[in-house]
């Protein structure tokens, strides 16, 4: 059974018992009796532990499209699990409770003790088409979730991450056969916005984007909306032609921001920053830009013959006119992972 701490993966032993972790790409020199950025990594004795294996903070059955994920199993169920801890420090963040918790606490960390068999039984207890690793940064709990996401794989189970993306090369190549999607977090178009707000640096974020639709990892995108933050139309644009560069199918959700823990200011994202931004990103190129946090915005449409394929009401799919992966209308093929 797993205790919570346990040997990592992905460190190097370093001069004077420090150890070098390259999990994610803050990459941090970690000494004797410390921890990393993330507070969930811990050197032991100068061997690096995780202190999160198989410690669960939060897990319920959702809807695929709560992530969001809108082309990756729609309409389906997935298994979301999360343990505590982050490797960003984001003002904003709406689950701060648990991404923050290890920053305050010493010793061992919180949460229910399950094995990674546990997890894949009761998704299929529940009928899920997957298991997500989600809530706070799955990267920062990779071991457990790569012990869960290897044996739900086996049980015919698909996996996803929702991820801000602020992983290694190293990190990705480990998870190549049993990550089958990862809704990425591209929180800005300005590094000084991931240096001020998230303790945290665009580049590798881009770099993890694309490199996991080179590794066939199905990607979404989100961009939570801060009035004046990150909403300038020229970043926006930034964005939507990067994510256009990869693919133009790469779905982009655009979503409301409202105040949560350290930011009480600026007032929730007004709707027409949301709709200013899904003509931005259709304008670039992309074919499937969604409006996110409004109940609208939300429909899959036909790009060959604009008949609306998925509707979407909350996070319910309520009708579909599809053929397989196909439009129900023109037959036009549309980049959608059926269950
Ligand atoms: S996961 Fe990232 S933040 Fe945590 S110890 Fe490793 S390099 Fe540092």
């Amino acid at each position: 059974m797993p205790t919570g701490r346990q040997e990592a993966a992905l460190w190097k032993r370093a001069a004077a018992s420090y150890v070098d972790c390259f999990l994610c790409a803050h990459r941090c020199h970690v000494a004797p009796g410390k921890r990393g950025i993330c507070q969930v990594r811990e050197n032991v004795d100068g061997a690096l532990a995780t202190l999160v294996y198989g410690r669960v903070i939060a897990r319920h059955v959702d809807p695929i499209e709560k992530k969001p994920f809108f082309h990756f199993l729609p309409g389906s169920r997935s298994y979301s699990v999360a343990a505590v801890g982050c490797n960003f420090r984001c003002g904003f963040c709406q689950n701060w409770q648990i991404s923050q918790w290890p920053r305050t606490a010493a010793g061992a960390m919180p949460g229910e003790t399950l094995a990674p068999e546990e997890i894949v039984s009761a998704a299929h207890r529940y009928q899920c088409a997957s298991i997500s690793y989600t809530y706070t940064e799955p990267t920062v709990f990779f071991e457990y979730a790569r012990d869960i996401g290897i044996l739900a794989r086996q049980a015919g189970l698909k996996n996803s991450f929702v991820t801000n993306g602020f992983m290694t090369p190293e990190a990705l190549a480990e998870m190549a056969g049993w990550l089958d999607a990862a809704n990425v977090d591209l929180k800005a178009w300005q590094d000084s916005f991931y240096r001020k707000i998230c303790k945290a640096r665009l580049e590798p974020v881009k770099e993890t984007i694309r490199r996991m639709h080179e590794m066939g990892i199905w990607v979404e995108v989100t961009t939570l909306l801060v009035p004046g933050q990150n909403d300038d139309a020229g970043d926006l644009k930034g964005i939507a032609e990067f994510l256009a560069s990869i693919s133009p199918d790469l779905p982009w959700h655009v979503s409301r921001y409202h105040p949560d823990f350290e930011m009480r200011e600026p007032p929730a994202t007004p709707l027409e920053t949301l709709e200013r931004a899904v003509e931005i990103g259709r304008g670039a190129g992309l074919r499937y830009v969604y409006g996110g946090n409004v109940g609208t915005m939300e429909d899959t449409v036909c790009p060959s013959c604009r008949a609306t394929v998925i509707t979407r009401l909350g996070f319910s799919v309520v009708e579909r006119n599809l053929r397989g992966a196909a439009c129900g209308k023109c037959g036009a093929a549309l980049p959608l992972i059926i269950a």
